[in-house]
């Protein structure tokens, strides 16, 4: 018998393979590319909120435990995920500057928030109002990860390439049975999938899509992530990510000419130099009503778990949800009640 099964091989799916892994559990991971949330994701962590100069939630602890994660994965499978990235916020007015020095003095954030402001970053970006530089940035390349990650399930011979199909469930007292499969547990990391997955339909999940253009930049030269309305998050070889949008109404997975239109006059007004649209990438966020992830077991079943609702910041908080969830299922510690999922079995 399997330990576990997994479903889904995003962020969600990978860290909480790696976590049982990593105590020795078998897992079998079932992954179909339904979604693409983790592998278009501009992969940023930065612990402020740039709208509103607020820490972001529990980011400083997810820091801690989160880079060191990425950290040991980059030599386990012999890839650099982590790449230094400083992050800009421009200001576009006096009041802007003054909110970042009034943010200094919140608890929290002035280890975040540099003091000292830039008058120029790079010279196809001007601004009147200068920038202000966030610290304990960077930029984790979900794309490398998923690819490299999945390589080495399969080379351990636990990842199957196919649709998890629920309706081939059978739910048993202490074990499920799935096509002829037996495991002690299945723990659902579909992302926005969760929609499709009748045990887990009941959650208040909304999603969120997000679209980047990319774009071809010669004379930018940026080095930095840039945030003004749209973050320019520079991928290497003068090639640009331009986003990302934020849409509460469309489910679809395509990319769209409202968002293309939306990039381009934001872009617009951002930079002074020539640039070419090579590309345009969308997903699905996980959001939740509550902006909060969703980890625990099915109301009803024992051997029925989820890890899910990552929302707009899956590379700080996946490898910390992972970690309390598989603490959880192997060591029977509590889980955090801001994150447990039983917060929402009264709606049900
Ligand atoms: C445009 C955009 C930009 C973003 N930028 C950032 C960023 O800069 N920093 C950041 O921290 N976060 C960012 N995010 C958010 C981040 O991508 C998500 O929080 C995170 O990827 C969610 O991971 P997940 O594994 O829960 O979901 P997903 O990435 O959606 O993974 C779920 C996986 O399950 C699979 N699946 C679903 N159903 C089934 C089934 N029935 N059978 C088999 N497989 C199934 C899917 O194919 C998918 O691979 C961004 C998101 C978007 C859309």
């Amino acid at each position: 018998m399997l330990d576990y099964i997994i479903v889904g091989a995003g962020l969600s799916g990978i860290t909480v393979a790696e976590e049982l892994l990593c105590r020795g559990k078998t897992v079998q991971v079932y992954e179909d590319s339904s979604q693409s949330s983790s592998t278009v994701a501009g992969g940023i962590y930065n612990p402020v909120i740039l709208k509103r100069f607020t820490l972001a939630w529990n980011a400083g602890e997810q820091l801690e435990i989160s880079i060191p994660f990425y950290r040991k994965l980059e030599k386990k499978l012999g890839v650099q995920l982590i790449f230094e990235l400083p992050v800009y916020r421009k200001f576009n007015s006096v009041e802007e500057q003054n909110n970042w020095f009034t943010a200094m003095d919140k608890p929290g954030l002035s280890r975040f928030l540099d003091s000292k402001l830039e008058t120029s970053v790079n010279d196809c970006i001007p601004s009147r109002f200068s920038f202000g530089k966030v610290r304990s940035t960077g930029r984790v390349d979900t794309a490398v990860l998923l690819e490299s990650y999945r390589k080495f399930l399969i080379s351990i011979d636990s990842l199957v390439s196919e649709s998890f199909v629920h309706s081939k469930l059978d739910i048993r007292e202490d074990h499920v049975d799935y096509n002829g499969e037996k495991a002690k547990n299945i723990v659902f990391c579909e992302g926005f999938g969760i929609k499709d997955n009748p045990l887990f339909n009941f959650l208040p999940f909304h999603g969120n899509k997000g679209e980047y253009l990319i774009v071809k930049a010669k004379d930018l030269q940026l080095k930095e992530a840039v945030k003004s309305s749209v973050f320019i998050l520079p991928q290497g070889n003068n090639i640009y990510k331009i986003g990302a949008t934020y849409d509460n109404v469309d489910k679809t997975r395509d990319h769209t000419q409202k968002a293309r239109e939306t990039l381009l006059s934001q872009l617009k007004k951002m930079i002074t130099c020539d640039f070419e649209v090579v590309g345009q990438v969308a997903g699905i966020r996980p959001a939740t009503i509550d902006r909060k992830p969703v980890i625990g077991k099915h109301p009803l079943y024992s051997s029925v778990y989820c890890c899910n609702g990552f929302g707009s910041r899956g590379v700080l908080i996946a490898p910390v949800m992972a970690k309390q969830l598989v603490a959880y299922l192997e060591e029977q510690l509590p889980l955090d009640p801001e994150t447990n999922i039983n917060r929402f079995n009264k709606t049900t």
